[in-house]
């Protein structure tokens, strides 16, 4: 690999030159949402200046320029996935992705009697409409449990892969742990059962190359906020096979070939999962988004944060009083922590003031929570602009903390 410039790539992004209460700003956030970086808000911002008009509708210029922009984002995040853009739904990240397939696949299909295996480590977004989905069905809820380590339990977890599943949920990337799965070998395993998969890859595309068609799952949702790209985009992979048979999950414009009062001919997918105005100008900058990631090179990114990762990891190991949760044999650059006798609020708060951003709370995960029996951990999220120095500060400001709260 070629090095990279990391100080000028972090000069891309405006916002992380302010100060917060003072400090030079430490944001150490980015599972939560990453920053943006000036090519990508210059996209929004040229939309808006010189394109702004709705897609697939009206035959003027501006229209087709529009439409262009969009599907031409599409195209760019199929071929960042390596899957196909006409099996690619736009929407408005993780959350909605799950629950379209939830209630487009998953309520038709499922029965009393059927189950649907999820692991400790799901974000809510994996779980709750799974469980609505169970609620309204009759299927039932099995769980793939964690090692000490924050590994899954792999040969418990093919072993709960019982006839009666017929579907399985999980992320590639924990957000609070930072455990990579081996998504692979799971959707292979669930495959030759005949189970669907789905996966949350929130936390994974902002940070590593994904093969989404190697990979062998039925469905990969992702959101464009983790991977430097606007709020409210993000999409849905499904295999053609699935979307040709799945009903629309909202009805509306777009989604339609022919309306009548007596029945209604549905678009083709993807566009018959994307009924009505969709963020345009938002997927426009998830292209530039996309666009700057590639240029940049997902294993580049994938080293630097390692890394980082690396540096952080053995640099609160030496802090007294420290507990890591989460170890996993491959990791990307998260680390949940806490400090004996402090609140994760309290200890975030006073990051703060110390001019860093950390995240405290149960980190939409209360299973995980329950696991470890804490009501809540601090979590310290890494992107490639992060820097060694910006590492040193949060820990002289851990150890400044721990003080304080000694
Ligand atoms: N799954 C995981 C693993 C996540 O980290 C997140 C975001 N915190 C989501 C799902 C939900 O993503 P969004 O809020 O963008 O829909």
């Amino acid at each position: 690999l070629t090095p990279v410039d990391w100080a000028r790539v972090r000069g891309d992004f405006p916002l992380l030159a302010r100060q917060v209460h003072g400090k030079p700003l430490v944001y150490l956030d980015s599972a939560n949402t990453s920053q943006k970086p000036a090519q990508v808000i210059e996209a929004v911002d040229d939309f808006y200046r010189r394109h702004n008009a709705n897609v697939s509708r009206a035959v003027h210029a501006l229209g087709s320029e529009a439409t262009e922009a969009y599907e031409g984002a599409r195209r760019k995040l199929a071929a960042f996935l390596n899957v196909r853009a006409d099996e690619l739904v736009l929407c408005s990240g993780t959350t909605f992705a799950i629950n379209l397939v939830a209630y487009s696949w998953a309520l038709p299909q499922l029965k009393a009697g059927d189950a649907i295996l999820l692991t400790r480590m799901e974000h809510h977004a994996n779980i709750v409409p799974w469980q609505i989905v169970a609620q309204r069905t009759g299927a039932v809820i099995k769980v793939a449990e964690i090692d000490e380590r924050g590994d899954l339990d792999l040969d418990a977890m093919y072993a709960q892969m019982t006839p009666e599943v017929k579907l399985v949920a999980l992320s590639h990337v924990s957000n609070v742990l930072g455990t990579v799965n081996p998504v692979r070998e799971i959707c292979r395993e669930a495959r030759r059962r005949g189970i669907v998969s789905v996966v949350d890859g929130s936390q994974a595309a902002p940070h590593r190359a994904l093969d989404v068609a190697a990979i062998g799952c039925d469905f990969y949702a992702i959101t464009g906020h983790k991977m430097v790209g606007p709020t409210g985009t993000g999409a849905l992979w499904a295999r053609r096979e699935h979307l040709a048979a799945m009903p629309p999950f909202l009805g509306g414009g777009e989604m339609i070939r022919e309306v009548r009062f007596e029945g209604t001919v549905y678009n083709d997918p993807p566009h018959r999962f994307e009924a009505g105005t969709p963020n345009i100008a938002g997927f426009v900058g998830l292209g530039a988004a996309v666009d700057y990631l590639s240029g940049i090179g997902m294993a580049r990114i994938e080293a630097r944060e390692k890394e980082l990762l690396a540096h952080a990891t053995e640099a609160l190991s030496a802090v007294d009083g420290l507990r890591i949760f989460g170890e996993a044999r491959e990791k990307a650059a998260v680390i949940s922590f806490l400090i004996e006798g402090a609140h994760a609020h309290d200890l975030a708060t006073l990051l703060d003031l110390e001019g860093v951003a950390v995240r405290s709370g149960h980190h939409c995960a209360h299973p995980l929570m329950h696991h470890f029996g804490v009501p809540a951990t601090c979590r310290a999220s890494f992107a490639f602009y992060n820097t060694h120095e910006e590492i040193d500060a949060f820990v002289a400001a851990i150890q400044k903390v721990r003080r304080l709260l000694a």
